[in-house]
């Protein structure tokens, strides 16, 4: 990677950041664009005075000419709350953001990987999940801005690569935390966090039976490194820890591993929530010679000081 121009969108991001600290950390030449809808400067600032690091304030539904490598295509609200704030521009992100970065890998020739997502798989009907299952997806849902808008991503990513011999990689990613979600993110590892550590009641969406497979961010960000520098092989292919856990247990683990006396307060489950979802991971285990290695217990711990940190902070 030494020297490599590489492009992150979503850089300013939970994920995004983490990736340009490993690229940096690699000697690449690393150039950040995000447009800090759900991403932020605070994610980045330990990297703003590097050498080999430079931010783009920039919108990826508009096109934008640059000379680089390697793309990571991260840029794209993740959590429910935050991709159905404004639904209509999650598509176009989705949609105008992918062409505008297939047609920039085009152009410069450059290597480009796509952020997908479980959520292609919908409401699962085969489950452990395999790369080769079609899903079970609503496509007039809340949810579809988010899962549709992924999918045609991955028809582009193929499309480009058939018709114009761009050079692609698809990871999908399975339900990724650690430090660096925001404390608004809403997703259920943060929110579960943030409620036990302020002795809030922690928020059980429908009766807490659904499943997810929960994955520790550095092992995330080792997959995609390999998926991207690997070679032969265009995807997709799964990320994701496969232990799978129900959201209670969950639940119960972060109240044990905080000590807080929180209650659970059950609330409605929303639209389309899938009730199970875990990756079979064989093709990743195959093909990148990648599997996780922080399991949640771990992982929790990691996240919840940064986030006892990141409250202390807050509180002055
Ligand atoms: P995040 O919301 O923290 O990061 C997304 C970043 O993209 C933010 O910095 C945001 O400001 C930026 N962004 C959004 N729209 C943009 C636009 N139009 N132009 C420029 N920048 C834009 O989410 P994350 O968890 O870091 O997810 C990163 C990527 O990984 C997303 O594409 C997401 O779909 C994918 N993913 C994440 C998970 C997960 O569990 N974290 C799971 C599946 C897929
Ligand atoms: N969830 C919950 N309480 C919360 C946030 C989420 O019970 O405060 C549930 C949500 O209904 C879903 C699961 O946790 O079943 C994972 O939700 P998240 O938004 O983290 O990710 P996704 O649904 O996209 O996998």
């Amino acid at each position: 990677m030494k020297n490599k121009r590489i492009l992150v969108t979503g850089g300013a991001g939970f994920l995004g950041s983490h990736l340009c600290d490993r690229l940096v950390s690699e000697e690449a030449d690393v150039l950040c664009l995000d447009n800090f809808f759900t991403g932020s400067k605070e994610n980045i600032k330990h990297l703003m005075d590097h050498k080999n690091f430079e931010i783009i304030r920039h919108d990826l539904v508009e096109p934008i000419l640059l000379e680089v490598d390697q793309i990571y295509n991260l840029a794209c609200p993740a959590s429910p709350i935050h991709y159905q704030y404004n639904a209509v521009k999650t598509v176009k992100t989705n949609v105008m953001g992918m062409i505008n970065m297939l047609g920039l890998a085009k152009r410069v020739k450059a290597r480009i990987l796509q952020a997908s997502t479980s959520e292609v798989y919908g409401d699962p009907k085969e489950h452990p999940q395999k790369e080769s299952y079609w899903g079970n997806v609503n496509c007039i849902g809340l949810r579809s801005c988010y899962d549709e808008g992924k999918r045609v991503a991955e028809t582009l990513m193929l499309d480009y690569h058939r018709q114009n011999g761009v050079d692609i990689r698809i990871v999908r990613i399975f339900n990724t935390y650690g430090p660096r979600m925001a404390v608004s993110d809403g997703r259920v590892v943060s929110n579960f966090i943030i409620q036990a550590l302020n002795g809030q009641p922690i928020t059980i969406y429908g009766d807490g039976s659904q499943t997810r497979s929960f994955c520790y961010v550095s092992d995330m960000i080792e997959g995609m490194i390999r998926m991207m520098n690997c070679e032969g092989f265009i995807g997709p292919v799964n990320l994701g820890n496969p232990n799978e856990f129900s959201i209670k247990e969950l639940a119960e683990l972060v109240l044990e591993i905080t000590g807080s006396e929180s209650k659970m307060e059950r609330k409605p489950l929303p639209e389309n929530d899938p009730t199970q979802r875990q990756p079979d991971i064989s093709l990743a285990k195959e093909k990148l010679n990648w599997e996780p290695a922080i399991q949640l217990r771990r992982g929790l711990k990691k996240t919840i000081k940064y986030f006892k940190d990141v409250l202390t902070r807050s509180c002055g």
